[in-house]
């Protein structure tokens, strides 16, 4: 088996990089690729441990279509994305950060005692909303996550600070431009009305591949993503979306995956 998409604790996953090569080894997996959001730390911290298997650079870009969230997986099969793409990466990182200080201002006007230390020492370098959630959880000012995002930090939210994220079609000529394969993550999420007008746009703009397996598809979605990502002539990525314990339902590995689906991205000519 081999999985395309997986979370380390860089991003909102809960296993570390060596973890994660373990728990993926011990599975019996011979490739993984590590898909941190907007993070490629995970993967650096990866490739110095010791591992058998194989393991592909990979990253999951939040970006924007329209008032979508969208998630857009690449993956640099040559090994590095280059200095500037990570020098990009680092100022999606500082909005990130902007929108956090902000959001701690927000909820302190609001009377809530958080400090921006606590959210911190949650998250770490990719603190964002599941961490300020399982705050105002522990703290008692919501009784679930879903609640502090339905009160506070959701769009609708008494707190609600807007990040900056790039738009989709800025994500996919970035991949590109820095060598890489974008793959339209988890389409089923979008619910779009007219997904082949919207396929057929982004690939326009440059999309490569459509994530067709995913966990969150079932066997109908997935045959679907797949005769549609073969009308357009799409290449067809997968993977688990496996967070760990963030997901405990989600595990390593997609075993409708196989490695003909890799080669036929090894083979792209871009
Ligand atoms: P951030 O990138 O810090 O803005 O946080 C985005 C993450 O928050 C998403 O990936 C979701 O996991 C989570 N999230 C967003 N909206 C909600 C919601 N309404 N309920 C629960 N989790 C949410
Ligand atoms: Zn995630
Ligand atoms: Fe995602
Ligand atoms: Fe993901």
């Amino acid at each position: 088996m081999i999985d395309l998409h997986t979370h380390t604790n860089h991003s909102d996953g809960t296993a570390t990089p060596s973890q994660l090569i373990r728990a993926a080894e011990e599975a019996g997996l011979k490739v993984i690729a590590i898909t941190d959001h907007d993070t490629l730390s995970g993967w650096d911290e990866a490739v110095r441990t010791p591992h058998q298997l194989e393991l592909i650079q990979g990253i999951e870009l939040t970006t924007r279509y329209g008032p979508k969230t969208v998630h857009l997986l690449g993956y640099f099969l040559d090994g590095d994305a280059g200095p500037t793409f990570r020098n990009w990466l680092d100022q999606i990182h500082a909005h990130r950060l902007e929108r956090n200080w902000r959001l701690v201002e927000r909820l302190q006007q609001l009377g809530i005692e958080i400090s921006w230390e606590e959210v911190e020492s949650l998250g770490g370098r990719m603190a964002g909303r599941p961490h300020f959630a399982r705050l105002l959880v522990k703290k008692g000012y919501a009784s679930s996550p879903e609640q502090a995002f339905e009160r506070y930090l959701g769009e609708d939210g008494l707190a609600f600070v807007h990040r900056q994220a790039p738009s989709l079609e800025e994500g996919i000529r970035r991949i590109r431009q820095a060598g890489g394969i974008p793959s339209l993550a988890h389409p089923a999420r979008l619910n779009l009305a007219d997904e082949e007008t919207f396929l057929r746009m982004m690939k326009s703009a440059g999309l490569v591949a459509v994530e067709a397996l995913h966990s969150d598809h079932d066997d109908s979605t997935a045959r679907r993503y797949a005769a549609l990502a073969r009308r357009l002539d799409l290449v067809i990525t997968g993977g688990s979306d496996y967070h760990g314990a963030t997901k405990p339902s989600v595990t390593l590995g997609n075993p409708s995956l196989d490695m003909r689906s890799l080669e036929a991205l090894r083979n792209l000519k871009l």
